[in-house]
């Protein structure tokens, strides 16, 4: 039997490493996915500010979240601009409906 080249020895142990990598890499990539997942369930619906629960309400389809702790309004994509569009009274209806 020939003995492999030094050549062939590079070849194949390069092909090792690569396919070693490559498993790495899935597996970091899983890691990634999990942790993006395990935080988007300990955040959802938790205040960015203070992270306790957020108490929403719809009005006039616009989902307005309030935090229980330190009374943060947040607002999801795009109601900035509803809630910019409302008329004064409607303004002061959706404030009012979190007044003590
Ligand atoms: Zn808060």
């Amino acid at each position: 039997m020939k003995k492999p080249s030094e050549k062939e020895e590079e070849y194949f142990a390069r092909l090792e490493f690569e396919k070693k990598k490559k498993i790495e890499e899935g597996k970091h990539k899983q890691l990634a996915e999990l942790e993006k997942k395990r935080l988007q369930e300990l955040h959802h619906m938790r205040c960015p500010k203070c992270g306790m629960e957020l108490i929403e309400i719809d009005y006039k389809n616009i989902k307005v979240d309030k935090c229980s702790e330190c009374d943060g309004i947040w607002l999801d994509a795009g109601e900035l601009e509803s809630v910019s569009k409302l008329e004064k009274s409607g303004l002061d209806k959706l404030f009012g409906v979190f007044k003590k």
